[in-house]
């Protein structure tokens, strides 16, 4: 008896060297068939040639007009052209390869021609034509991505053949009464009408129960997770002094903003938690994490444990130190500063203290994660940037402490969909307001033959006694392009501003004592226009600068150029932001936009997300987003927030983890090695 397990080997038709085939697509069970889903749909329905936009599919209905005329190009290679009236349309086919078409295509004979639409040329790029008139079967045909190893005819025999065989016996993973709830389509029904559906409304169907399944099966894993470790006791209790946070609260130069109240209190409470803490902290740039981060940090450190703050750069981690030690300084809290340009001396002294607990709080770039940087009593660990480290450095810093609460900061904006995606197991606290007073930032689109009222308008704003930077953008493929191309621009701007005002460069190539007395003369006013490659994206705090111009600024996406944008309107003058672009597409166009429009950092995001799709948003680095195979994260957000709601509600239940309607999505929890605690972050 065939079932889902069984090998597709059992089908009609498949002998090794197809099963080879298969493998090689990932397809070796029944299951693994029946779940592999056409990437598009074939439509064959007759359409208008006058309706069709350019570049379209089309199957049209037509006469032939004239005798085709044929072109060989070597070796089996031929065009043949046909000149036919579809409708009112004189227009020609062309097919490619396909010379024994010549006898068949006589004046006079009625074929059905389906191809892509060139509209200019009036050309339809044949790619399969039937003889007489459109017949009435299909309408609709799915279309896999089979690499070309199988055809897509005989992939559908096997298609075929699988799903007969298989009957009504599919076990339904989705309980009845959520399927009528939602009105969505039965497993065999939806299995039919993904792979040979009627039409493209049954195909839908079919598509939104698979999109709902895939959505929830991914929301269980995560919201399993969550719940594994919130129900855990192996975590640590950090009973924090109330008073003394409230006295360093106090102390602040300024009054915390509701929302920066609002996620203190959330960190804070998870702090006291018996379960570890896993959260993500969202803020806008300049929404003000630092200081968050600083009070839970003293929390920890008043109920006697060791916390340690990991940032990107030594830059940020300087700045960080710089801060904390001043915040503290009245509470008899010792900060230190690692990073990889301190002496070996104070390296070795310092590792001493954090041994033997006289350093309450470490703060440092990667350098925390060396295997000889131990801690006497680690109990809380925050990362800035989290995007700018791997899983296993975070998971080494981690690992310092007993099952430490751990916080991750991150300045980019993400938009919900893909929150609750790539960070869905953990919790997530968001400061989503500005503190007062701040000036909106003006951002401006100049082409690059505006470029002289731009460096009037930075002159301007040079005369005031701000500062200002100037951004080119980092060349990926090469370093030394990308150094070369910061240097050229240092040096037109260091000849034009020559005796008048300081010019510095600051690039990745610097080791890391010039980046910090580069960035030290620019904090200390001692430079006025910075060049930059990108290594100044995150963090830095400069008050006095209020100029920000992007060179190209095309290259960017949407959440970096906000980043960049965020270094300005620190401080109590009006900053500007100048995009220099002059973007070729019609989505970069889009792009410069949209930054001209909005401050607000999560619409920017959103943005990103519906111009460039889930896999670019998060950059090159991995991202924690899932291939989905039908689910799509720009379009299925409600049913994506449906799938998540009900995850989340499921688990809580105990007809869950007894009643036999979830046996399958139990099996499917367990096979994925949830249960046994395995963790996948
Ligand atoms: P980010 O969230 O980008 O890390 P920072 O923590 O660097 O932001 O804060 C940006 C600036 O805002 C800093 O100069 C900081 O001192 C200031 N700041 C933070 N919170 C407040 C507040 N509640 N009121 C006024 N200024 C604040
Ligand atoms: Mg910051």
């Amino acid at each position: 008896m065939t079932d889902l397990t069984s090998p597709v080997t059992g089908l009609k038709g498949i002998g090794k060297e197809t099963a080879g085939h298969l493998e090689a697509l990932g397809i070796e069970t029944i299951a693994d068939l029946l779940w592999t889903f056409p990437h598009r749909h074939e439509d064959f329905r007759l359409k208008d040639l006058a309706q069709t936009p350019h570049n379209e599919r089309v199957t049209v209905e037509c006469k032939v007009e004239r005798e085709p005329t044929i072109l060989f190009l070597g070796r089996n290679k031929s065009r043949l052209q046909v000149t036919v009236l579809a409708g009112r349309h004189l227009v020609k086919v062309v097919f490619f390869n396909q010379g024994y078409l010549k006898q068949k295509l006589l004046p006079g004979a009625i074929i059905t021609v389906t191809g892509k639409w060139d509209r200019g040329r009036q050309v339809i790029n044949g790619t399969s034509v039937t003889f007489g008139p459109k017949t009435e079967q299909v309408d609709f045909e799915p279309v896999y991505s089979l690499k070309g190893l199988i055809p897509q005819k005989r992939f559908r025999k096997y298609m075929r053949q699988a799903l007969d065989d298989m009957g009504a016996e599919i076990p339904d993973a989705i309980p009845l009464h959520i399927q009528e709830a939602y009105k969505l389509a039965p497993i065999a029904d939806g299995l039919e009408g993904i792979h040979f559906p009627l039409d493209a409304g049954h195909a839908k169907q079919a598509r939104r129960r698979f999109a709902y399944e895939e959505l929830l099966f991914f929301q269980l894993r995560i919201q399993a997770l969550r719940k594994i470790r919130k129900d855990s006791e192996h975590g640590t209790i950090i009973q924090y002094d109330l008073q003394k946070l409230r006295a360093f609260i106090a102390s602040l130069p300024y009054e915390l903003t509701a929302a920066q109240k609002r996620v203190v209190n959330e960190i804070c409470k998870d702090l006291k938690e018996p379960h570890r803490m896993n959260r993500l902290l969202q803020g806008d740039v300049g929404s003000g994490k630092t200081v968050v981060a600083a009070i839970c940090l003293y929390g920890a450190v008043t109920a006697g444990f060791q916390g340690a703050l990991m940032a990107p750069t030594e830059i940020l981690a300087e700045q960080h130190a710089e801060n904390l030690t001043e915040w503290f300084e009245p509470f008899g809290v010792r900060v230190a500063l690692l990073s990889g340009s301190t002496k070996t001396k104070e390296r070795r002294l310092l590792l001493e203290e954090l041994a033997n607990g006289s350093i309450d709080i470490l703060i440092g770039t990667h350098a925390l994660i060396q295997p000889d940087v131990i801690f006497s009593k680690l109990g809380f660990v925050i990362t800035d940037e989290q995007h700018r480290f791997g899983v296993e450095q975070r998971r080494i810093l981690r690992d310092k402490g007993d099952n430490p609460d751990v916080l991750f900061m991150t300045a980019t904006p993400i938009p919900r969909t893909l929150a609750i995606t790539a960070f869905g197991e953990m919790d997530v606290s968001i400061i989503d307001e500005m503190p007062a007073g701040r000036k909106q930032i003006e951002t401006h689109w100049m082409k690059k033959e505006q470029f002289g009222s731009v460096l009037s308008k930075l002159e301007m704003e040079l005369a005031a006694g701000r500062q200002a930077y100037a951004i080119c953008p980092l060349i990926e493929e090469s370093d030394k392009l990308d150094v070369q191309n910061a240097v050229e621009i240092y040096e037109q701007l260091a000849t034009y501003f020559s005796g008048r005002y300081h010019v510095g460069l600051m690039h990745g190539r610097l080791t890391a004592d010039e980046k910090d007395a580069v960035m030290r003369a620019f904090s200390e006013g001692a430079i006025d226009v910075l060049v930059s490659t990108t290594v100044v994206e995150v963090g830095v705090n400069v008050p006095n600068a209020t100029f920000m111009l992007v060179y190209d600024a095309e290259r960017f996406g949407l959440a970096q150029l906000h980043q960049l944008r965020g270094r300005v309107g620190r401080g109590e003058h009006q900053s500007y932001c100048v995009l220099l672009a002059d973007p070729k597409s019609d989505e970069g166009k889009e792009r410069m936009q949209s930054m001209t429009e909005t401050n607000d950092g999560f619409r920017l995001a959103e943005k990103d997300l519906e111009l460039r799709g889930p896999g670019d948003f998060f950059g090159r680095k991995q991202s924690g987003l899932p291939d989905f195979k039908v689910a799509d994260l720009v379009h299925d957000y409600r049913i994506l927030e449906t799938a998540r709601k009900d995850a989340i509600e499921m688990l809580e239940t105990d007809a869950f983890w007894q009643h036999d309607d979830y046996q399958a999505l139990r099996t499917m929890l367990e096979q994925s090695g949830v249960l046994q605690g395995e963790r996948f972050d």
